[in-house]
């Protein structure tokens, strides 16, 4: 029988269960290898995962053979090949990956790469620097041997020529024009990583970075401490640094659900100072501890996140939101 037959959907009520632990500090010593990852594809990419760290991958490589298999799925739209386009019709990536020690990587604005992951990744360990953004990072790309490959499906194409009969430049992401894949696991070693990787918000202007490829925004990993990475519109990330946040109320002692919860609170609280507009605007961080605890959490309803621990059955969970 296949993994996912034994998937769980739990709502995030259910979930919230094991995650009473607001204000505990984590003294255990028992790691509960974990892979976790944003919305419904991240069933499938934990699944492959926490394959690869029961036969004792790293994190980081298990983590990065996940989030490929969506890079790779011209029908998964919001990332890598078929991604959506920007409002020029051009498919652009961003990505970037996080180690336990502190490495980090980072590409953006790049076009014609599928697996934006890896280059990230071979910024991180290839390059004396963090981050290579467009034709900059194209160029790394082929120097590397990465295949040149036109990201502009059939169904993006389609797409496009839809947004061009009203052209209408509406910058926000909610449940139709979403969904980045940041995906955090931590192996049996105890070390954790994590990846983003994202077509970022569909017809964008074109050069905009949105949270997913900012260390600290869309994803942030503290070998001592935790993981979190994030979903939704990005500026909104960007402007608190969440995934930062996330960890750095992780390292106060919160549960990984409470600090998800603190980082969508501020997001909320910097919209009502700047009494500015949030329509439906979508914002979802997760976030993984030292010890195994997950924990999930959005600024709406509808945002799912996937749980994969090794030995116990995968689950997509509706994370509790902060709005109804
Ligand atoms: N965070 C992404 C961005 O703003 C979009 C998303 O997660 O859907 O580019």
């Amino acid at each position: 029988m296949n993994r996912n037959d034994f998937l769980k959907i739990i709502t995030g009520a259910t979930a919230a269960i094991p995650f009473l632990s607001f204000g505990r500090k984590n003294n255990s010593s028992i790691i509960e290898p974990v892979s976790i990852a944003t919305w419904r594809f991240g069933v499938k990419t934990t699944a492959r995962a926490m394959d690869l760290i029961k036969e004792g991958a790293s994190a980081l490589d298990a983590t990065e053979a996940g989030v490929k298999i969506c890079e790779a799925d011209p029908n998964e739209r919001s990332v890598g090949l078929g991604g959506r386009p920007d409002r020029d019709g051009k498919v652009t990536l961003d990505a970037c990956c996080m180690d336990h020690l502190g490495n980090i990587g980072s590409v953006a604005a790049v076009e014609d790469i599928v697996h934006v992951s890896s280059l990230a990744r071979a910024v991180m360990e290839r390059t004396p620097h963090v981050m290579l953004v467009g034709d900059g990072a194209r160029q790394f790309a082929i120097e590397m041997g990465f295949d040149i490959t036109n990201l502009m499906v059939p169904d993006s194409e389609n797409e496009w020529n839809k947004w061009l009969e009203k052209s209408e430049y509406n910058p926000h992401v909610n449940v139709e024009n979403h969904d980045t894949i940041g995906q955090i696991s931590l192996d049996r070693k105890g070390h954790l990583a994590g990846f983003c990787t994202t077509s970022g918000m569909g017809f964008k202007m074109r050069g905009r970075v949105g949270d997913s490829p900012i260390i600290g925004a869309g994803l942030y990993v503290d070998g001592d401490i935790g993981a979190a990475t994030a979903t939704g519109h990005g500026e909104e990330v960007i402007r608190v640094v969440g995934s930062y946040r996330v960890v750095a109320e992780m390292a106060r002692g919160l549960s990984p659900q409470i600090a998800c919860e603190e980082a969508v609170r501020k997001i909320h609280q910097f919209f009502i100072r700047r009494n500015a507009s949030m329509k439906d605007t979508q914002i979802g961080f997760i976030a993984i501890n030292k010890k195994g605890d997950v924990g999930g959490f959005s600024m709406r309803p509808g945002f799912q996140y996937a749980v994969n621990k090794l030995g116990k059955e995968p689950q997509l969970i509706d994370a509790n939101s902060l709005l109804s």
